[in-house]
């Protein structure tokens, strides 16, 4: 099969193929660290190519090299490959064959893009440098990223550049987003577990109430983003869970919140936990309660760096790729390849794949990734690899 043609064009063999992939993942899809058979999958095909394979770091990661040339440019791609823990409502012929897993994320359109342009870029001849194809597991909230970069990922195939692109349903298709700096958020969860004295709910005066306290601390949270963070900053503290009680009549001796929060900023980052510490003690204190705080910072915020993001903005409004590229404020949700743009400078972008009619949103059990953007995305990484990694 020919991956690109005399023009310059993918080969529309090769676009087809890259949907039946994306179709075949999205009928298998496997939540973090179990990606086994798109872990096969895909080093069965990168083999094919001609590539060489490692496997193993992170678990399931894959690392496809194409080497080219003699010179020692090389540059990452990177594809996160898990699934999520939702039962799928898409209706779609393709839709997921597992019980409670569905690629409701994109990350499914991620992978297909990915191999497809390694299919294309092993076909060229005038690439002079390395391309590492790096298939991730665990992107959605478990760390992968993180896993195989400890495992060794930028010792063993180090990496002048890194890119990586997720699929964005809320920006039109034909649209992309690369910009200079701060593209996604830092994230930490929260857990606070506040104790006090259970006692019949008749006599409050004989205990101390954990569940009175929470509520007063869930309050008053509210006042670190509006009070106690730069107005001019952005960040997010939102409470999601409490848990408390049993019964009507007995006043609960734990009571148990839990949350989110968000920020760019280190020193915001540092502010929020600061400030939630203080509140919790106070608060809880006050209420004659006691409090144990876990605040587990996941990921950094996704900060690109510019030289990168402007290579990718061009190479995307370019004739061979013919994106538009738009100017939009970053995203308080997180990613996390936040932490290898931290380890290695690069790009992360968001390539518009919003359809007129029936969209949904990221992670809605009605998702299904739009395959009217594969060619886009796939165009975008060998215009990228060509520009990047070549003898011109
Ligand atoms: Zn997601
Ligand atoms: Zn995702």
């Amino acid at each position: 099969m020919i991956a690109v043609e005399r023009n310059g064009q993918l080969s529309s063999d090769l676009l087809a193929e890259a949907v039946a992939w994306r179709r075949d993942l999205h009928q298998h899809p496997e939540i973090a660290f179990k990606e086994h058979r798109t872990s096969d999958f895909v080093a069965r095909q990168l083999t094919q190519f001609g590539l060489q394979v490692h496997r193993g770091l992170g678990g399931t990661g894959v690392v496809g090299t194409l080497r080219r040339g003699t010179s020692r440019r090389t540059i990452g791609i990177r594809a996160d490959m898990d699934a999520l823990p939702i039962e799928e409502q898409s209706g779609a012929r393709h839709a997921s064959s597992a019980r409670g897993i569905m690629h409701a994320c994109g990350h499914d359109g991620h992978v297909a893009m990915a191999l497809a342009a390694a299919r294309a870029c092993a076909g060229l001849s005038d690439l002079d440098g390395t391309v590492h194809f790096i298939f991730q597991p665990a992107e959605e909230g478990a760390g992968g990223a993180t896993r195989m970069i400890a495992e060794g990922l930028f010792r063993t195939f180090p990496c002048d550049e890194i890119y990586a692109l997720h699929n964005w349903p809320a920006l039109p298709l034909g649209t992309c987003v690369a910009r200079d700096g701060a593209m996604m958020a830092a994230i930490a969860e929260f857990d606070i577990e506040i104790s006090g004295r259970g006692c019949h709910a008749a006599m409050p005066h004989q205990g101390s109430d954990a569940l009175l306290a929470a509520c007063h601390l869930v309050s008053s949270l509210q006042s670190i983003v509006s009070r106690s963070v730069d107005p001019l900053q952005s960040s997010v503290v939102s409470a999601t869970q409490i848990h408390g009680g049993q019964a009507f009549n007995v006043i609960p001796a734990r009571c148990a919140i839990n949350g989110t929060t968000r920020w760019f900023d280190d020193a915001v980052g540092d502010r929020i936990e600061t400030r939630m510490r203080a509140l919790a003690d106070a608060i809880a204190g006050g209420f004659d309660c006691e409090t144990r705080i876990s605040y587990d910072r996941r990921f950094p915020a996704t900060i690109n760096a510019s030289a990168p993001a402007g290579l990718v903005r061009s190479v995307a409004a370019s004739a061979a790729v013919n994106l538009s590229v738009l100017d939009v404020p970053p995203s308080m949700g997180g990613e996390d390849f936040a932490v290898m743009l931290k380890a290695v400078p690069g790009c992360y972008l968001w390539l518009g794949t919003g359809r007129s009619d029936s969209d949904y949103g990221l992670h809605s059990p009605r998702f299904d990734f739009n395959d009217d953007a594969l060619p886009l995305g796939v165009a975008l990484w060998v215009a990228l690899v060509r520009a990047s990694v070549s003898r011109a």
